[in-house]
């Protein structure tokens, strides 16, 4: 395993939850770091693979405007890094999937800042892998679309859902919660039927798991009835039906 020097960022990405699926890499830093900045998302049960005396530094952004805080949260960085700590900037699934890390590097970058980037496993593949359910299929689809239902910042502009919608290839949307009513029917707007086949993934790998099986037209109701909360995926396209297939040998995650 590599050196983790003094004065470094490590960018890593922890998966979506449970630490099996930490990548040899980001183990080994989150057993050698100094100080652990993290995200709200990130599981106790991978915080807790870390030195005793490591520091850890909660950069969640629920509450205060995100622009702002990720701002903040640059500025932690390249301070912690400056003061000659080795720094593990941890961040749920993989940190250039939604995550904002491309903002932390060219912070660190501009501020001559040494650092590392290590990938994670991304949630909406671990999810929907783990619920039975191929990304691609060479019978299926030739191509995914990974979008991002509601950006935790204030940006406003998302995606061209008509047009995702045409592309016919399956979605696998994240953070899709906020703006599921209207993502659904933009993608109906946009030729997608009622009836093509959707899931809901909460939680992927963590104690309250749940796949809701649906449709494009359901989602939203199906959403509700069963109290869907964030974090979770929502995948829709043919490649969700395709889990009946394999579900009777499919062995739990746990
Ligand atoms: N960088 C992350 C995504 C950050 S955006 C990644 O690559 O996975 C946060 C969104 O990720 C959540 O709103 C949810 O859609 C998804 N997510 C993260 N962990 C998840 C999990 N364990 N199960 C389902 N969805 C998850």
């Amino acid at each position: 395993m590599p050196d983790f020097p003094a004065g470094e960022v490590w960018l890593a990405g922890a998966g979506p939850g449970d630490p099996r699926l930490l990548t040899l890499l980001a183990l080994h830093a989150v057993r050698t770091a100094d100080e652990i900045v993290h995200d709200a998302l990130i599981d106790p049960r991978v915080l807790s693979l870390k030195r005793d005396d490591a520091r850890l530094i909660s950069a969640g952004k629920r509450g205060g405007r995100p622009s702002a805080r990720q701002q903040e949260i640059n500025r932690l960085l390249i301070e912690r890094a400056q003061l000659g700590h080795r720094v593990l900037r941890l961040k749920g699934g993989d940190p250039f999937v939604f995550g904002r890390g491309w903002d932390e590097v060219i912070a660190l970058a501009e501020a001559g800042v040494r650092y590392r980037l290590i990938p994670g496993i991304t949630s909406g593949l671990a999810a929907t892998a783990l619920a039975g359910i191929p990304a691609t299929t060479r019978e299926t689809n030739h191509a995914v679309v990974l979008a991002a239902g509601h950006r935790a910042d204030d940006d406003q502009s998302g995606a061209d859902w008509e047009a995702l919608a045409r592309l016919g290839q399956p979605i696998i949307l994240y953070m899709p919660i906020a703006r599921l009513g209207d993502i659904t029917a933009a993608l109906m707007k946009g030729g997608l039927a009622g009836n093509t086949p959707a899931a809901l993934l909460q939680s992927a790998t963590n104690e309250d798991e749940r796949c809701i099986e649906s449709t494009l037209g359901r989602l939203v109701d199906d959403a509700t009835a069963h109290g869907i909360e964030s974090p979770a995926i929502v995948v829709i396209g043919s490649i969700v039906d395709l889990r009946r297939q394999v579900l009777t040998g499919l062995v739990g995650w746990r």
